[in-house]
């Protein structure tokens, strides 16, 4: 579903990505993880087009992107088909839960407001959080807030979601909830990115782990290989500091 060849990225004078090939199957769960500053938000930021890139292949979900930013066309059908949770919820304050959710697709699938308020309450009600529907986020714990935006992204009916560590501005007994939603959302065989530094769960939901070190993929495997027996030096001492 995602095909990236040679793809090179900069930021002025900043090499960010440097020749990363990546190919990511339907159904696949990958797991990104390295240093700050590594390139892991700028590589998924790319597969949506939110950042472009200067050369190389890349095609989402049989849309070719073109260095620049230049294929317009394939950047809006790749937005609506590709999901994305942040680190920030950024969800629209005023707003109530369910207008966050219902919004996209009304306006951008063109849903009558009866299907859409049927999709969202279904979708709130798996995440846990049907009774909250009428709130505004703001009323809202971090970890709700967060499956709100886990939610909205998937009332667009994502074919891949991508996912840049949605549980690392949340406080400690909120992460589990998005973990839970997420893991369930694996189950279910979503593909998807998840940029994260909770390797307990990178473990047991990943069916690939991709350790990035600045700007190129240093290493890559199931997580039983990547975590207990990393090959390369680099992995090893990046594991050592965070396992
Ligand atoms: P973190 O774990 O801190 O989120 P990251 O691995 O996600 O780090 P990126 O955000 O992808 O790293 O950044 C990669 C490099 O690109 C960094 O050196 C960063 O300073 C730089 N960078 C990111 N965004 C921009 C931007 N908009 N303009 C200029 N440089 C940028
Ligand atoms: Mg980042």
């Amino acid at each position: 579903i995602v095909t990236m060849q040679k793809l090179n990225k900069h930021f002025g004078s900043l090499h960010v990505l440097k020749d990363i090939n990546l190919e990511i199957v339907p159904g696949e769960v990958v797991v990104v993880i390295g240093a700050s500053g590594s390139g892991k938000s700028t590589l998924i930021r790319c597969i949506n087009g939110l950042e472009e890139f200067q050369s190389g292949n890349l095609t989402v979900d049989g849309h070719d992107l073109m260095p620049f930013g230049k294929s317009t066309k394939a950047l809006q059908k790749i937005r609506t088909e590709v999901g994305m949770v942040f680190q920030q919820f950024n969800l629209f304050p005023h707003l109530s839960v369910l207008d966050n959710i219902t919004l996209a697709p009304m306006k951008v699938r063109g849903w009558n407001r009866e299907d859409a308020e049927e999709t969202a309450m279904r979708l709130l009600e798996r995440v846990g959080i049907a009774d909250q529907a009428k709130k505004s986020p703001t009323q809202l714990s971090g970890g709700q807030q967060q499956r709100v935006a886990l939610a909205r992204a998937l009332a667009m009916e994502p074919r891949l979601m991508l996912f840049d560590e949605p549980t690392s501005a949340l406080d400690p007994e909120m992460i589990g909830e998005v973990l839970d939603a997420m893991r369930e959302l694996a189950k279910e065989g979503m593909t998807m990115v998840i940029v994260t530094h909770e390797m307990g769960f990178a473990r047991e939901v990943a069916d690939r782990v991709i350790y990035i070190h600045q700007g190129e993929i240093t290493e890559q495997g199931p997580p039983q290989q990547l975590f207990d027996k990393p090959q390369h030096e680099r992995t090893q001492s990046f594991l050592a500091r965070v396992l």
